[in-house]
């Protein structure tokens, strides 16, 4: 029996359920940082077994698509995926797909078993939490009608694009960065797009006022109906009581006919493990420098964590969670040095994206706590970029089609050099030029 099983290639279908099959890491979330930090550790010699585990069915994909080009159809899915099933293989790293952990039973040495839906058991010596976050859900009368979406994985994305062909009107709810993105995706698929923002602004705090009020008028003059200050009542089927959405009536009595209603008001952290392990918990699993969690063992990664600013003079104790591609990768890096037994810091300055119809948006830096802006715009090429300043020293850019100044700022803040606001000031100016070393 034994010499059987340990014939057998170690696959998830090979072991029953409940029969230890490894004990190494255990890395729970198989998306960006998951798949980032099993790389990063093989690259750094870990030669632990690894178990990538998720509970969506599909292989580990990449989600920026789902908004822009695969929604638009203009991406295969296969092309989203991050790894072949041959790169794992030959890692020696156990992608389990599926399976949803309910519960971890842990040690005071951390190792321990978690628990998934399905019944079975995963051991491990070290603990990966790397299970991102959800779509905040708006709890309104009509909520659960067929056509009510949501845009966070994959499979939201594929009920997303099987509606689209049958919808003329689509309402999409919150004016983010993802709600945007999905209406200048569909608004580009022929339909009729209109956008409610609950808030005065669009994009929240994530940009500045200037950077807000610029996607506003350039969506706007682009033909998407936004509306700030506006907010949902109810979603309505037909009149003859159908399953389907059929229209968004407003708090003000507005009605708008709506085939589908797409929710972007969000994310929620996947907290729920982190707290029954008795983790600290504050907007996130509230982790160190070095992406541990308060047991000191346990490393949380990504959109799930909430860290230490890594930006290079951030006010001390000032703590963050971010929700990008470049944070889960970075960050990723991070918990593979700890858990090889090295202490990285976080390396680089954070920055996002945002492709929205022609609109290329680049963030460099944080622009929490910023005292001044300058403003660089180029109508004739489109061109438009905020600089944010926290007491002389620049700290952040909001980048729109201008790739050369958001390169210059982020080069400029990773070598902790600055760019004097008043020479930044002329749009003809390359920022890279007049770097300086204070
Ligand atoms: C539509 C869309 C567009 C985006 N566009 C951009 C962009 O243009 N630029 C950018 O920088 N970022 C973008 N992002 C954000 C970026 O994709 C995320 O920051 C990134 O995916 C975070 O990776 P993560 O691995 O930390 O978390 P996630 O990607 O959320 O992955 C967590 C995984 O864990 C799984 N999981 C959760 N709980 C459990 C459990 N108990 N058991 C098993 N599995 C579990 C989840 O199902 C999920 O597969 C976009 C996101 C979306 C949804």
């Amino acid at each position: 029996m034994g010499t059987q099983a340990a014939e057998q290639p170690a696959s998830a279908t090979t072991h029953p359920a409940s029969v230890p099959a490894h004990t190494g890491l255990l890395i729970i979330g198989a998306s960006q940082s998951g798949v980032q930090l099993a790389v990063s550790l093989r690259a750094l010699g870990f030669d632990e077994h690894i178990t990538l585990l998720g509970d969506e069915d599909h292989r580990p994909y990449q989600r920026p698509a789902l908004s822009k080009e695969f929604l638009q159809g203009t991406v295969e899915s296969e092309s989203l995926i991050f790894r072949s099933n041959d790169y794992w293989a030959e890692h020696n790293v156990e992608l389990v797909k599926g399976e949803y952990i309910v519960r971890i039973d842990k040690d005071a040495d951390g190792s321990g078993v978690a628990h998934a839906s399905s019944g079975r058991e995963f051991p491990f010596k070290r603990l990966a939490l790397t299970v991102g976050a959800r779509a905040r859900k708006l709890d309104i009368d009509g909520g659960d009608l067929d056509g009510v979406l949501y845009l966070r994985n994959a499979d939201d994305a594929l009920a997303l694009k099987a509606r689209v062909g049958d919808a003329t009107d689509v309402v999409v709810i919150g004016g983010g960065f993802i709600g945007l993105e999905a209406a200048s995706s569909l608004q580009k698929m022929g339909k009729n797009v209109t956008v409610l923002e609950f808030g005065p602004r669009l994009v929240g705090r994530a940009v500045g006022e200037e950077t807000a009020e610029y996607f506003l008028q350039a969506h706007r003059s682009r033909g998407l109906d936004i509306r700030l200050n506006t907010s949902a009542a109810r979603f309505t089927s037909n009149a003859d009581g159908g399953a389907s959405v059929a229209a968004v009536e407003l708090q003000d009595g507005t009605v708008l006919p709506a085939q589908i209603v797409l929710i972007g008001i969000g994310v929620i952290p996947n907290t729920q493990l982190a707290e029954q392990l008795g983790l600290a918990v504050d907007n996130g699993v509230v982790v160190d420098r070095f992406a541990l969690a308060s047991d000191g063992s346990t490393v949380a990664v990504g959109d799930v964590a909430n860290m230490p600013n890594p930006v290079p003079g951030s006010e001390p104790g000032e703590r963050i969670r971010l929700e990008s591609v470049n944070n889960a990768i970075e960050h990723a890096k991070v918990a593979a040095y700890s858990l090889t037994g090295r202490h990285e810091e976080y390396a680089g300055i954070p920055w996002f994206w945002s492709n929205q119809a022609d609109l290329k948006l680049q963030i460099a830096g944080l622009c929490n706590g910023f005292d001044a802006t300058v403003l660089r715009r180029d109508e004739e090429r489109g061109k438009f970029s905020v600089l944010y300043y926290r007491q002389g020293r620049i700290i952040a850019a909001d980048c729109v089609n201008a790739p050369l100044d958001f390169m210059a700022v982020k080069n400029a803040l990773a070598k902790g050099r600055n760019i004097p606001a008043d020479a930044a000031a002329d749009p003809a100016t390359q920022l890279k030029t007049i770097t300086t070393d204070s």
